[in-house]
């Protein structure tokens, strides 16, 4: 399988130990995967010359996403909640690139939650400003950002790719891509492949999810359409598989994300699944023509 294809660490563990992650490179690899996603949510717990020792031991590449909680929502209007995830971002961003990673992708722009009321113009500005101080610091190291598009319970700033490209045009950093997401898209876009065309060559990003976050092809997800027009736009980055299950429990980020089903047990079979079914949509989609 291709070294663009990765598998979000909540597939096979919620932890983020070195023990955890060495053994979810192990079975990264073995599941024909080249990228394993950390979750840096939390990176002043991690050991970051621990994990960078397994990957530098692993053909497995790093690459990682993070949820913001409230007390730490850049687009809040409260300047020391502002400034709280300001570090948490800078501090992900130095994990990942200690531990060899160049893209930092995920929310980082908003908290990660359902919002009871609508984006203010002044929290809109400072998630604008935070942004683009990470994506300078970004820059420096040689790095990318890539923000995702989630669902309306999820963030309040923008929720479809159009809106993030407005978003990015205010941000104004050339490192700043977006991240689209299917399982967020099969909820907000018109169609799964008008969003793909009009991101185009500022796409930076993909997680394929099913819409219940499960087995790929068991959902709703037209992802016959999603893929051929990532063929028609020659996207040649990133494609990252993410399932969720109460079978695997990283707390917090679990319980944001409303993961209270098993949808599956047993990560090996999932995994290997989800590379055969992506590796076969990418073949079909690039025969576009
Ligand atoms: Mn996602």
């Amino acid at each position: 399988m291709s070294e663009r294809l990765g598998v979000h660490a909540l597939v096979w563990t919620g932890q983020n130990s070195v023990p955890a992650i060495r053994e979810a490179l192990t079975r990264t690899d073995a599941a024909g995967f080249g990228l394993l996603e950390l979750n840096l949510s939390a990176p002043e717990a991690l050991d970051v010359a621990g994990v960078a020792e397994v990957f530098a031991a692993s053909p497995v590449a790093p690459t990682a996403s993070l949820a913001l909680p409230a007390d730490h929502d850049v687009s809040s209007t409260e300047p020391a909640t502002v400034r709280r995830g300001a570090a948490r971002l800078l501090s992900a961003l130095e994990a990942l690139e200690a531990i060899g990673g160049g893209q930092l992708c995920g929310v980082l722009y908003s908290a990660l939650g359902k919002y009871s009321r609508a984006a203010t113009d002044a929290g809109r500005r400072n998630a604008v400003m935070v942004v683009r101080n990470l994506a300078q610091e970004a820059a420096g190291r040689g790095m990318t950002l890539a923000l995702e598009v989630v669902n309306r319970y999820e963030s309040n700033l923008f929720n479809t790719g159009e809106g993030a490209l407005r978003f990015l045009d205010e941000v104004g950093e050339d490192n700043v891509l977006v991240h689209l997401d299917t399982y967020h898209m099969n909820i907000e876009e018109d169609d799964m492949s008008a969003a793909v065309r009009v991101v185009g060559d500022r796409l930076g990003y993909v997680h394929v999810g099913e819409s219940h976050r499960g087995y790929l092809g068991t959902g709703t997800v037209d992802f016959t359409s999603f893929f051929r027009a990532l063929g028609e736009i020659g996207y040649q980055g990133c494609i990252t598989f993410e399932s969720f299950s109460s079978a695997v429990v990283e707390e917090a980020l679990s319980g944001t994300l409303a993961i209270w089903r098993d949808l599956w047990t047993d990560s090996d079979d999932l995994a290997r699944h989800a590379g055969r079914f992506i590796t076969q949509q990418l073949v079909a989609g690039a025969r576009h023509d």
